[in-house]
């Protein structure tokens, strides 16, 4: 049996082990210190960088997870106990999660054709229904750049601007994508970005505030290690968290960030392949850059699949509960109570995702939108149906560093095999 092929798997420079050595030569083993410092300047130098434009100067602030970074932010932009927070509704739980975290309620916002991401009319429609419905503004935007795609931020912006609503942007999938040129997460008030274990770079697990000035950085950075005043003992007037990155994992982080342009252009040039390789298969098609504005750094590899598109063993599709998950999975312990639930992938993708899988080649559904998760089935919406359809087409293919072309090329003939003609 081949190796198996995962969606991505983190990948080492070499160098990593050198920082993290200095860290423990020199007894910086806490959540601060030179790597924390150097990381957060690395990874300005990388943010800042402009294509066709002066250089931005924007502070990132090292966090614990990109989790605790959508958090910080939404604590900064005054969200609390009852505020609504406008949330893209196609994503991962941990761009909404935070919201709830707070005791404020996410309102999530359906995407548009071209990226997949929120919809800037919607998300018009929604403002001008939430102050008419609950007199107050919604407290935040948080718009999502699924799977590394940029979203519509000229758009968002001007929206947002004429509303005054901040916005996060939720990049963590998106580090290093552009739109314009500029890198995501430095057009809102704040960006987000991941390094768990699975991003386009990886510090084991973290994350990473970009914040607009010095300022706004030392406010997160206050809340993000237990919000102390200055005295001589412990006085607190404000209630933090212990958020800040380890000097261990911000070592990892430096020794990522001399690879990461390699990584960038790795997943590009497998998109590129899928798109080649796949552009004569009828009834499958690769999610690309819609326009020139766009510079996705397609984290993952996305296709959608042509309802009817006949793949071998889909009539057997969902006839079993998936058990493989639990104690699979980092973390997922509770088994599936049933093999269906009312919203889920189309048959064809499922025997895909299997045929995939029997052929030890990692592939997953898109996110499964928000508003249709039964834990935010009372949360208001504003939908076009456009995530859900999507989410009962498409399926992710692997894209990492370890992707070879040959990998690109076997999985392309699994799918075409598991076609049915
Ligand atoms: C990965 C991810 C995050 C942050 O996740 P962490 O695992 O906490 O670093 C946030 N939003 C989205 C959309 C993500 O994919």
């Amino acid at each position: 049996m081949r190796e198996r092929i995962y969606l991505c798997l983190a990948h080492m420079s070499g160098k990593e082990q050198d920082f993290i050595k200095e860290a423990f030569d020199t007894n910086w083993v806490v959540p601060m210190g030179p790597n924390v410092n150097g990381f957060e300047k690395d990874l300005e130098s990388f943010v800042n960088k402009r294509i066709g434009a002066g250089p931005l100067d924007k502070k990132v602030v090292g966090l614990s997870a990109g989790t605790a970074a959508v958090h910080l932010a939404l604590l900064a932009c005054g969200v609390g106990q009852g505020d609504e927070v406008l949330v893209q509704t196609f994503t991962f739980c941990a761009s909404s999660h935070p919201i709830t975290y707070l005791g404020a309620t996410p309102v999530f916002v359906d995407s548009e054709k071209d990226s997949w991401n929120m919809d800037p009319d919607l998300l018009e429609e929604a403002i001008k229904d939430r102050i008419a419905k609950t007199g107050r503004k919604p407290k935040a935007i948080v718009p999502v750049a699924l799977y590394g795609m940029p979203y519509k931020i000229d758009r968002i912006m001007e929206i947002a601007g004429r509303y005054g609503i901040p916005v996060i942007e939720d990049a963590a999938e998106g580090l290093g994508s552009r739109y314009n040129g500029q890198v995501l997460g430095t057009f809102g008030k704040y960006g987000v970005l991941s390094f768990n274990g699975n991003k386009m770079i990886t510090t084991s697990g973290g994350g990473a505030l970009i914040c607009g000035n010095e300022a706004d950085a030392k406010e997160i950075l206050f809340y993000a290690t237990q919000a102390r005043e200055s005295y001589p003992y412990y006085q607190h007037e404000h209630i933090g968290y212990n958020y800040r990155m380890s000097n261990i994992c911000a070592g990892i982080g430096r020794g990522q960030m001399t690879i990461i342009d390699d990584h960038i252009a790795h997943h590009k040039h497998v998109q590129e392949l899928y798109c080649e390789l796949l552009k004569d298969v009828g009834g499958i098609r690769m999610h690309t850059n819609p326009s020139s504005e766009y510079d996705s750094n397609f984290w993952l590899c996305t296709a959608t699949l042509d309802p009817d598109l006949k793949i071998k063993g889909q009539q057997d599709a969902y006839k079993h509960v998936i058990t493989g998950a639990v104690g699979g999975a980092a973390g997922v312990t509770h088994a599936a109570k049933t093999a269906v639930t009312d919203c889920q992938p189309n048959a064809n993708v499922e025997a895909l995702r299997m045929a995939l899988d029997a052929a030890n080649v990692e592939a997953r559904p898109l996110w499964k939108p928000m508003h249709k998760q039964p834990v935010y089935r009372n949360a208001p919406a504003y939908v076009n149906g456009i995530s859900e359809d999507l989410f009962k087409v498409g399926i992710c293919l692997p894209a990492g560093p370890y992707v070879s072309d040959e990998d690109v090329s076997y999985i392309v003939k699994t799918i075409k095999d598991s076609i049915e003609i």
